[in-house]
């Protein structure tokens, strides 16, 4: 299903034709507004009428996280400082927080967006949504909010409350959609096992947005499972409004990212050049609307390569591959470069281990891995314990040439996050 066929599938050519056009005014309007990007168009000496094709975005400069904490808690405004009418702020994973303001056509156009990607991913007015995000300074409560309710569900903001209160709405109102954190949601199929509730039959949940944290393929498969529901990949980051930057349609088979709205670029994340198209590198973003805090070239540190095949759905804006984490997500053990995300496929991929997991690095070098067990009861059977983690400490072995100490530990005894998951923990005497 299409929320604004026209733009959606809009061919290439135009696409790319619109995209110049309002990479053009949204240098423009930069190099006349924000001090910040009028000093560094100087010193690299690029002017506005330099940009004449969309391979000239090259020649701009960077904008990156840094750059956004430097200033913080003013934004690079690009109107007067009383014009905006939303602030939202990044949740801090990577350090201080970066102010993002948002004007009222920059709430339209992200609230349009989000219907947008829902619409895409299936979802319909009669749809009951239930949004177990945050609702504060972070994006995911309300910019996906406003989004559901320009579908025209019912949206329950129920914010990330108990277990408990979460089970109690979605019985009373008959959720049918979830927007949730991938590690939350695992946890959650745990509790309704532990309350002896089966979704299939219990609840009338079909769908399930999750996003904000990267999960590989297997955890959406477990999800789907636990929860009965079809779960779609939703990617977005506040400096880019948020959600809604780019989403699953429903053939699930990448992300599409919104052209019309961003310029997109895949960088080397080293040396910050570009990269041919289906390689894998750090994803870059223009944006090409945003009035109250347009950003040029902006760094995501997310990893991620362009699908260059056009979907089946029609749409023509190109897909993502999932995100696999942010480049500084990367973990040097022994000298060997190993992405958390390595270790979840193997053990989500593993019926016997549980929902929740946690990486410890400590001592010189050394890296343990704690591992919850699937069912509460076979922490008791002492030779599958032995032969399970020989099993996995292998597999792990094999896929990131070093051999952590894997610890099993009871279904629902790691601690879980307020927020995103924290699957790393750095201890190590370096
Ligand atoms: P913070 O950068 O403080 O976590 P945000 O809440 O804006 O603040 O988080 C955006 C980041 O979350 C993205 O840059 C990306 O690293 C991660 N993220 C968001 N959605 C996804 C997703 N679907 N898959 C993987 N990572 C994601
Ligand atoms: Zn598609």
């Amino acid at each position: 299903m299409f929320w604004d066929r026209e733009s959606e599938t809009l061919a290439r050519p135009l696409l790319e034709q619109f995209q110049l056009r309002q990479l053009q005014e949204t240098v423009r309007r930069v190099a006349e507004r924000v001090p910040f990007y009028r000093q560094k168009f100087a010193e690299l000496g690029v002017k506005p009428e330099d940009i004449n094709s969309l391979d000239d975005a090259r020649r701009l400069p960077f904008t990156t996280g840094a750059d956004l904490r430097g200033i913080y808690p003013n934004g690079l405004l690009a109107v007067e400082a009383h014009e905006p009418v939303r602030l939202h702020t990044s949740s801090g994973t990577t350090g201080k927080p970066k102010a993002v303001f948002f004007s009222r056509n920059d709430i339209h156009n992200s609230a349009e967006l989000m219907a947008r990607s829902l619409v895409m991913a299936g979802l319909t007015k009669q749809d009951v949504f239930q949004n177990m995000m945050s609702y504060g300074l972070f994006t995911g409560g309300l910019i996906m909010h406003y989004g559901a309710e320009r579908v025209g569900c019912l949206v329950i903001p129920a914010g990330p409350g108990t277990s408990e209160r979460q089970l109690m709405l979605m019985q009373d109102f008959g959720t049918t959609a979830l927007h949730i954190l991938p590690s939350y949601a695992l946890y959650f199929a745990g509790f309704l096992e532990q309350r002896g509730i089966n979704p299939r039959k219990d609840l009338t949940l079909r769908k399930a947005f999750v996003g904000a944290e990267p999960h590989t393929e297997e955890t959406r498969q477990r999800i789907e499972q636990a929860l009965g529901v079809d779960v779609y990949n939703s990617y977005g980051l506040t400096e880019m409004n948020g959600p809604g930057v780019a989403f699953e349609c429903e053939r699930k088979a990448g992300l599409h990212l919104w052209e019309d709205h961003f310029f997109l670029e895949i960088m080397d994340p080293a040396s910050g050049e570009p990269l041919p198209q289906g390689q894998q590198g750090e994803l870059v973003l223009t944006t090409l609307r945003r009035e109250a805090m347009p950003l040029i070239r902006y760094r995501t540190r997310d990893i991620t390569s362009i699908i260059p095949e056009p979907c089946p759905c029609g749409r023509t804006h190109h897909r993502l591959n999932r995100i696999t984490g942010r480049a500084d997500d990367m973990l040097i053990v022994r000298g060997v470069n190993i992405f958390p995300q390595q270790i979840e496929r193997i053990l989500m991929s593993t019926p016997q281990v549980g929902r929740n997991y946690v990486i410890i690095l400590e001592g010189l070098d050394d890296m343990a891995i704690q591992v919850e067990l699937a069912a509460a009861g076979f922490d008791g059977e002492v030779e599958h314990l032995a032969t399970l983690r020989r099993q996995l400490t292998e597999k792990l072995k094999t896929e990131l040439y070093v051999r952590p100490k894997v610890d099993l530990v009871p279904a629902g005894s790691l601690p879980v996050a307020e927020g995103k998951a924290k699957r790393v923990i750095d201890r190590r005497s370096l």
